[in-house]
């Protein structure tokens, strides 16, 4: 069984795959508390749902691409049997982590999205940092959220130092919703002359930043 907080068909809103129609399993809990966190409402409740009846819902949107996402998806044993199991139906499956969690043991045919926490997150010392040694560069991605210059200069170290432009298929940047200045944040990618792709969350442009279920 798994808990599951919502799933929901929408459109992608992060990543190289933004714009592309998704559903989206959203499990439940988390074991960090970064202090942007805008999924707080996944920490707790949910419900209880087997692997089969997730399976039968994302069955009937009729959609090829499926996110495992939370809260911390892989903080349960069980979502690894699910994405296993989404894999083994021919889905296009993306795991979005919060890379605290050990990637390793996903099934192999998933997509990871990992999330390196900056120091403005509070949660930056909790980074497992082995999860980028098995970035696989022809469909894994990572993804920094910068809310200030420490957290750029963070980003750009930890770029270089795991030489990400080559190790992922790409290296997102978003800024925190509401807080980071997007022409700060696009100036300092431009001098850096790093190959990395700023991304602004698509969904709460469409549908507003409160809205949940999109
Ligand atoms: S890892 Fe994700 S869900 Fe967990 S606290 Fe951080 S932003 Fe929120």
């Amino acid at each position: 069984m798994l808990r599951v907080t919502e799933i929901f068909h929408s459109i992608q809103g992060e990543s190289t795959h933004a714009g592309r129609p998704c559903a989206f399993v959203r499990l439940t809990g988390c074991p960090m508390r970064c202090v942007w966190c805008d999924s707080e409402y996944t920490f707790t409740g949910g419900a209880s749902v087997s692997v089969e009846e997730v399976l039968g819902r994302v069955r009937a949107y009729g959609c090829r691409l499926v996110e495992v996402t939370g809260g911390e998806p892989l903080a349960q044993r069980g979502a690894f049997d699910l994405i296993a199991r989404l894999c083994e139906e021919g889905y296009e499956v993306l795991v979005e982590t919060g890379g605290y969690v050990s990637t390793e043991g996903v099934d192999e045919r998933a997509k990871i999205i990992l999330d390196v926490k900056c120091p403005a997150s509070g949660e930056a010392e909790r980074n497992h940092w082995p999860n980028l040694e098995r970035l696989r560069a022809d469909r894994d991605e990572v993804k920094f959220v910068v809310a200030d210059r420490g957290d750029w200069d963070f980003t750009r170290e930890v770029v270089t130092r795991y030489d990400l432009q080559r190790r992922a298929r790409a290296v997102l940047v978003s800024p925190v919703w509401g807080e980071t200045d997007l022409r700060e944040l696009a100036e300092w990618i431009k001098e850096s002359r790093l190959d990395v792709r700023m991304q602004l969350q698509l969904h709460k442009y469409v549908w507003g930043a409160e809205t949940r279920g999109v």
